[in-house]
């Protein structure tokens, strides 16, 4: 039996995106680092960018206009503001889908002092007509302003002062080409490994002022799905089992109780993986299927899936991706305490993985 019906899948408690429940980010600004060395992890591209960065104040130019990329929350903003931090610059930040307007966009760029930082979320949502504003200002730093229609159109092209663009989006891939091309930085930003989400989460309880013991810390690292603000929303909601039902320190123990009751299990898969996982073994033989028939058996969309899914089931190597189609691994099949009839696709030969995009 599939279990079937209504997920909140929005507000999932492992979602790696912003929940209903959670204090809105920018009132918990203390959590964000603000300097590259307080960003834990991403060690290559933190690297990277910190000679960038140098460099680029030592030249006293802006820095290179820098996409970033990778499943949501990993730090993308937080690494914009360290940017911007780092160069003494100020950062304006915006998203894809509220930018509706070329005039929107215009009136944003116009604003910009010399250096700044502009911080678009979701760049790949913007409106062609929007993004067609932003060739000649990454470019060139001028935007074309047209009013008038058709013979009686009128256009002037305003200067602009040079500045950095941060672009973000959960895959390169689903940026246009043009837009792409015009980033000289492009980084990739990876899941977390548990030691890395463990010194996240010591950090984070320590500003505050929650006390958690190192194997406490541990537990909730591995099973934050590779994602910081998965590991910090489980902190603060630990720790209000650490009060009612402990002495207030988080233990090994207190977390095994709390994420049980919050239904997350060992590996941090909660009802909605296993749903999915079920249907791929149950329902469709273990795949090879299609990402679109497996999210609308499931009644999901494809995209949130793809993003929000399958990243960390990916990563604990449970879903390989196929030319066919996504297929169920033995290790699934293991975790969920199923027998699979014959060998998988993958491993005789019959299907090769694809890596990520
Ligand atoms: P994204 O923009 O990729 O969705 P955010 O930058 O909003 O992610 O990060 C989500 C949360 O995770 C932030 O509140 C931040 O405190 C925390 N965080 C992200 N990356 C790190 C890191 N490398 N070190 C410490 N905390 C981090």
């Amino acid at each position: 039996m599939i279990e079937t019906g209504e997920f909140d899948f929005e507000n999932r408690l492992v979602s790696p995106r912003e929940i209903e429940t959670d204090i809105p980010e920018e009132q918990d600004y203390n959590l964000r680092p603000k300097t590259l060395s307080e960003y834990i992890g991403q060690q290559a591209v933190k690297e990277n960018l910190s000679v960038y960065i140098e460099a680029a104040k030592r030249r006293g130019e802006p820095l290179d206009h820098v996409l970033l990329y990778g499943p949501p929350g990993l730090g993308k903003t937080t690494l914009s503001q360290i940017i911007a931090n780092e160069l003494g610059v100020n950062i304006r930040i915006t998203s894809g889908p509220s930018i509706k307007k070329p005039g929107d966009l215009a009136a944003i760029l116009t604003n910009l002092e010399r250096g700044d930082v502009l911080f678009i979320d979701e760049i790949h949502r913007l409106d062609s007509s929007v993004e067609e504003i932003l060739y000649p200002a990454l470019e060139d730093f001028a935007v074309d302003i047209i009013w008038g229609k058709g013979a009686a159109a009128n256009s002037v092209r305003l200067d602009l002062k040079p500045f950095t663009l941060v672009g973000a989006t959960t895959r390169s891939g689903q940026l246009t080409a043009p837009l792409r091309d015009r980033f000289g930085v492009i980084a990739r930003l990876e899941l977390y490994t548990p030691n890395e989400l463990c010194d996240i989460i010591v950090r984070s309880a320590a500003i505050l002022g929650i006390a958690c013991e190192k194997e406490g810390a541990m537990e909730l690292a591995r099973r934050s799905r590779g994602t910081p603000r998965i590991a910090n929303r489980f902190l603060k909601r630990v720790r209000d089992f650490a009060d009612i039902m402990g002495n207030g320190v988080i233990t090994k123990n207190i977390v095994d109780m709390a994420l049980d009751r919050m239904e997350v299990d060992e590996l941090g898969l909660d009802k909605m993986d296993k749903r999915l996982l079920e249907m791929l073994i149950k329902g469709y033989g273990g795949g090879p299927v299609g990402l679109d028939t497996l999210a609308s058996a499931i009644g999901e969309e494809a995209v949130t899936l793809e993003d929000v899914c399958e990243p960390y089931l990916m990563q604990l190597g449970f879903i390989a991706r196929t030319p066919r189609g996504r297929c169920a691994t033995d290790l699934a099949y293991k975790h969920l305490g199923c027998e699979r009839v014959g060998k998988s696709p993958t491993e005789n030969g019959q299907l090769t993985i694809m890596p990520e995009d």
